[in-house]
């Protein structure tokens, strides 16, 4: 398995088939999708455990059709709910809340996590898995903004694997099959950004716009709090910060180009002037399919690319202007973890809020600036201090709107 691993470490042993898999976030938009991959190859995995946060309706569907022995929901109420509407003679143990979670990541019988809670709670369960040794899809892009220090040193010790879910990851890690972290061949990861619903609008046109409009993704269908991110731009952010943490390289050689089409999902460019790109069509399937059954390859229900009919490709540089989270979460990198932390916890007490029409679409990237501005740098090396700098900051963020 030497140097196929994207991440850490590179002589990685890897579950044998059928994998007992772990979905956390089963409920959501990438759970969902995961759910139709297991369901398409049910000789491939066992599932063990499912893991909602409110829905207990869909948790209780889905733990219906794929019987796992254990779930996992928010808290006690979610829990009562749940258990009511499941059928009789099928009794899961259900945890609740964020040690539910923890505990679901790190049981000894799974073998695969796929990490697709939204936001920071998904941190502490990810790193849960990644100090059980466990291999894990990861879709929760935020665990590496808030901690991707203490995740990488978890694996290096457990011998933990990081696939990554995330398409523009995924189709970098592809495109790196075969060169090791920070190779010395490797000049440059470009990302591709679709632009989200507002490329190409101005300042004026963007006080204006509504939730409903910020969340009409043009290629895409996710969950709210990442489509409001690909509206403010703050998703590519989030993911350079993600593809340094990946992929062991400063963000001076992480960029991001804008292709409307979605595509390309990424680039890997060499010192030679080489750009490797993959393509495919925008589904989430493909990249969730290829993290769960790696290294193997196995077909998906999603309709292959015909690039005639897709006719032209398209690329150009993103607006600083229109969309400074972008440029924010840059320079919150460059920072230090700590300023990583807060733009992260701004980020979604600002979004929340966006999504609540409390604040404006302006307000967000303004929100997070004047966070980034007001924070005094402290030590994080401790998951302990992670979280308890994202709850001072969220508590900080929440008071000033
Ligand atoms: P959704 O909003 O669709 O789903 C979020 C999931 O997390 C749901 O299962 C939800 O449970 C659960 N959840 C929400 N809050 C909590 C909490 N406090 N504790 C535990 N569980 C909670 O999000 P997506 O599926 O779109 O995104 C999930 C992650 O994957 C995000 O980090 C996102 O950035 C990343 N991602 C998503 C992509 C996509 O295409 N959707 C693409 C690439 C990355 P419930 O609904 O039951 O309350």
């Amino acid at each position: 398995m030497k140097s196929y691993i994207s991440a850490w470490p590179k002589s990685a042993q890897l579950p044998d088939f059928p994998r007992s898999l772990v979905i956390l976030g089963s409920t959501g938009s990438i759970g969902v999708s995961a759910l139709k991959v297991v369901a398409k190859h049910p000789e491939l995995f066992t599932v063990t455990a499912l893991a909602g946060g409110r829905n207990a309706a869909r948790l209780a569907e889905q733990c219906a059709r794929f019987r796992p022995p254990y779930a996992a929901v928010l808290d006690d109420a979610v829990r009562a709910e749940f258990l009511a509407l499941l059928p009789d003679g099928y009794r899961p143990e259900v945890l609740t809340g964020p040690e539910g979670y923890a505990a679901l990541a790190a049981l000894p019988e799974a073998e695969l996590i796929l990490s697709a809670i939204v936001g920071a709670a998904g941190f502490a369960p990810t790193l849960a898995a990644a100090r059980a040794g466990k291999m894990i899809g990861l879709a929760n892009k935020e665990s590496l903004v808030l901690g991707g220090h203490v995740i990488r040193a978890a694996c290096r010790e457990s011998g933990a694997v990081i696939l990554p879910v995330d398409s523009e990851h995924n189709a970098l890690f592809q495109g790196l099959c075969g060169h090791g972290e920070a190779d010395e061949e490797i000049s440059r990861l470009i990302l591709t950004a679709s632009g989200g619903p507002f490329r190409g609008r101005d300042h004026a046109f963007l006080s204006t716009v509504t939730r409903a409009q910020a969340l009409a993704h043009p290629n895409w269908s996710m969950g709210a709090k990442i489509s409001v991110d690909s509206a403010t731009l703050m998703n590519k952010g989030l993911e350079i910060i993600e593809a340094c943490h990946l992929y062991g390289l400063p963000v001076s050689r992480v960029d991001a180009v804008v292709h409307p089409q979605s595509i390309v999902h990424s680039l890997v460019e060499f010192v030679d002037g080489s750009q490797l790109a993959h393509l495919g069509t925008p589904d989430m399937q493909v990249p969730i399919a290829h993290c769960l059954c790696f290294p193997r390859r196995v077909t998906v229900d999603v309709k292959p690319l015909n690039l005639a009919a897709v006719g032209a490709l398209t690329f150009e540089p993103p607006d600083p202007v229109a969309f400074p989270c972008l440029r924010l979460a840059r320079e919150a990198f460059d920072a230090g973890p700590s300023h990583a932390i807060a733009l992260n916890a701004a980020n979604e007490v600002a979004v929340a809020a966006f999504l609540e029409e409390r604040i404006g679409y302006l307000d967000i990237p303004a929100a997070i600036e004047a966070a980034l501005d007001r924070h005094v740098p402290v030590d994080v090396s401790t998951p302990e201090a992670i979280l308890e700098l994202d709850r001072a900051v969220r508590a900080e963020v929440l008071a000033a709107l």
